[in-house]
């Protein structure tokens, strides 16, 4: 069956009437691999630019099983009884690598797909982590244009994408266990030095005096890393995402994040930041992209490869022959 041809301005005017409809069309322009899609989405997202931007993005981030989908419904919902408009994007660095999903495979989130005031995006797929992080940061536009003012940015917290997602958030959210090592619960130092919060869930039951022992030992994890340029000292908060404690308390410290740093002005600064390290990685991502998709890098790799494992060129010359057939100089 044929599908109508999209209308870039008719789609546009019906994301700035908050349509989700047609916001959904968008964003799978923005992540369809047709070339012809990526133009019209490109037009889409400068009619929506004007539109977007007026919004809180928050990252969560935490390894499988932590309970993300389960506190992202609760916090979610929250949101919407406060009157927010929630959308929820994911980033799943498996489904890039692998092909398979650590995030998007179960029913998610069921109560908050039916609420009207949310709108809930399963992950992009894409065949690189780069172009998976750009078609979220590029869905976050379309999202606020829609009407959208908190945007939740959900990864698996196992390294490779949370900084791509610390690169698009204002504020960014680790969600951890009590009675497991760090290297247990796989959080690198790296992550936790990135997190403006660290949110202890499953406090309850017999979980709740080892979650708030925990709360201490990670305050004073915290402690030991250098100030923040935000002025914000990173807070931890224990909650129960299943019995629905704890996650206005998360909320109340994200607003406080919000006014420090929207007084401090870092707010602001920190988003103009981001769009210029967003510039440099389209720059990178599509460098990369039509130097190994180039039929003659391509068969020159296959070549040179079999010449260094023969060992009949040096690594490094075989590498600058093939630089050489692609940047000129
Ligand atoms: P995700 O993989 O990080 O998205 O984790 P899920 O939200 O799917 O939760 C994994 C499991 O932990 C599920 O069985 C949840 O019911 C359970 N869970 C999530 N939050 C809590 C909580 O606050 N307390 C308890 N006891 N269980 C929880």
């Amino acid at each position: 069956r044929r599908r109508k041809k999209i209308n870039t301005e008719e789609i546009i005017n019906r994301i700035i009437q908050q349509d989700k409809v047609a916001l959904s069309q968008a964003i799978t322009l923005v992540e369809s691999l047709n070339l012809q899609h990526h133009s019209q989405a490109e037009q889409i997202i400068q009619g929506c630019l004007p539109y977007a931007n007026k919004s809180i993005r928050i990252g969560i981030t935490g390894v499988p099983g932590v309970g993300k989908s389960t506190f992202i419904e609760a916090f979610g919902k929250l949101l919407t009884s406060l009157g927010k408009k929630v959308a929820v994007l994911a980033i799943d660095p498996s489904s890039s690598v692998t092909g398979g999903s650590i995030l998007g495979d179960k029913t998610r989130m069921e109560d908050l797909v039916k609420d009207e005031n949310a709108y809930i995006r399963p992950s992009a797929s894409g065949d690189s982590l780069g172009g998976v992080a750009r078609k979220t940061r590029e869905s976050i536009i379309l999202c606020e244009a829609c009407g959208f003012d908190t945007i939740l940015v959900e990864t698996v917290g196992v390294g490779q994408s949370e900084t791509a997602v610390h690169s698009m958030v204002d504020f960014f959210l680790l969600l951890n266990l009590a009675g497991a090592g760090d290297e247990l619960q796989g959080i690198k130092r790296g992550i936790m030095e990135m997190a403006d919060a660290v949110i202890i869930n499953k406090a309850d039951g017999e979980n709740i005096n080892k979650a708030h022992q925990a709360k201490l030992e990670y305050n004073r994890a915290l402690h030991l890393f250098p100030k923040k340029a935000s002025d914000w000292t990173p807070k931890v908060r224990t909650c129960s995402a299943l019995q629905n404690t704890g996650i206005l308390e998360v909320w109340n410290l994200i607003q406080d994040y919000i006014n420090l740093t929207k007084e401090n002005t870092y707010f602001e600064n920190r988003r103009k930041e981001q769009n210029q390290y967003w510039m440099m990685e389209t720059i990178n991502e599509n460098i990369l992209m039509r130097f190994y998709n180039d039929p003659i890098i391509k068969q020159q790799i296959v070549h040179n490869k079999k010449a260094v494992q023969n060992s009949e060129i040096s690594p490094f010359a075989a590498a600058q022959d093939i630089l050489k057939l692609y940047f000129k100089e």
